[in-house]
């Protein structure tokens, strides 16, 4: 066994995916699992798939083809909306996009066309978070254009919030997206099938019934594998929030004092650290850093166990109250955050395995 590891659990995640399911069934939604938090990690994946969700959704192409590898039958959705330059790897092997850029939309009709393909759009509208999207009041012009491309086939509208300005999606301006679902039908005479309400900072609507009528699908990443919604930050209902965990070994432990000895300059990181004494404390160096992970958004499983800091490859924290057994060689747990998560599972140092 080697360190640091990610451990997952599949009956938890298994779980959490089932309770999106059930929230999101019971109000004619349906969800897709995005993966790009988990970097589209094969055992994931794999365990997604033969439980039945066989739909994916990730903003990286290099992601979704090692899905579409793994299951061709997969249906694959790219998020981050598709570059000029790599149309071809987009409609290659992604089924849908999500967009927003008419010159984008016109080289995927070409590329489709090369490729002998329809190719699935959503169009993506900015509802106020200030990230991707249209603006409503450009929606028409866009669909006109956009129907009388013969390799595109406009599936439907879709927004994201939350993510950049903050902004919380609300019965008021989710309602904005299904009234330009209608807009679409009236004015262009034109059925959208799919409605996308947004990612995980929705969920809160749904416990509450109050996710509008007409909102059909959310595409969800953080609820999925933290067991949080995002508008909020609170755990759901019934919802694990330690599918992950990560471990790393001690490499070094000693009693030392609380404050360096010295004239202190600036740290590995460029800054002047500053101390507070405490006296002589137990310390344990473990052999993971910056370079693996978001070290603020690690908390030790244990309360007993204090970060103190860390550089590119070591961690740094005080044990002296940790009343398990350790030595040099013994394992330290910690629960992760989204970012710390993110940052692990893109190290190529980290390994990852599946809690049987
Ligand atoms: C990342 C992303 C999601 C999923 O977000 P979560 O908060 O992880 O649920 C959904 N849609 C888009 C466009 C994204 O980029």
């Amino acid at each position: 066994m080697s360190y640091p590891r990610v451990i997952w659990s599949e009956n938890k995640l298994l779980h959490n995916a089932a309770v999106l399911q059930g929230l999101c069934k019971q109000q004619g939604v349906t969800w897709v699992p995005v993966t790009k938090l988990i970097c589209a990690e094969q055992e994931i994946v794999t365990s997604l798939y033969k439980k039945g969700y066989t739909s994916f959704a990730d903003s990286r192409v290099k992601n979704i083809k090692s899905i579409k590898r793994l299951f061709p039958q997969s249906f694959a959705t790219l998020l981050r909306l598709p570059a000029i330059r790599e149309v071809k790897e987009v409609v290659l092997y992604t089924d849908c996009s999500l967009v927003s850029e008419w010159e984008t939309i016109q080289a995927l009709d070409e590329e489709a066309k090369k490729q002998k393909k329809i190719y699935q759009i959503i169009l993506m509208v900015d509802l106020g978070d200030l990230r991707e999207g249209i603006l409503p009041n450009e929606l028409i012009s866009f669909g006109q254009k956009i129907l009388k491309l013969a390799h595109i086939q406009w599936e439907g509208i879709g927004t994201n919030l939350t993510c950049y300005g903050g902004v919380i999606p609300t019965p008021n301006n989710l309602s904005q997206l299904v009234n330009l679902k209608e807009l679409v039908k009236d004015k262009l005479k034109y059925e959208l099938k799919i409605v996308s309400g947004g990612n995980s900072s929705s969920l809160y609507l749904l416990p509450k019934c109050r996710l509008p009528q007409g909102i059909n699908q959310l595409r969800l990443g953080e609820s999925l594998f933290l067991g949080k919604e995002t508008a909020y930050g609170n755990k759901i209902l019934d919802c694990y929030e330690d599918v992950f965990h990560l471990e790393a070994e001690i490499i070094e432990l000693k009693e030392k004092g609380s404050v360096p000895k010295g004239i202190i300059g600036k740290n590995a990181f460029g800054k002047t650290p500053t101390f507070q004494d405490l006296g002589i404390r137990k310390r344990a160096i473990l052999a993971i850093g910056q370079q693996d992970v978001y070290i603020e958004g690690l908390t030790p499983v244990s309360p007993d166990i204090i970060i103190l800091g860390a550089s590119s490859d070591h961690l740094i924290v005080d044990v002296t109250m940790y009343q398990e057994e350790i030595k040099v060689g013994s394992i330290i747990s910690f629960s992760l955050n989204y970012k710390s998560l993110l940052i692990l599972m893109t190290s190529p140092y980290v390994m990852i395995e599946k809690n049987y």
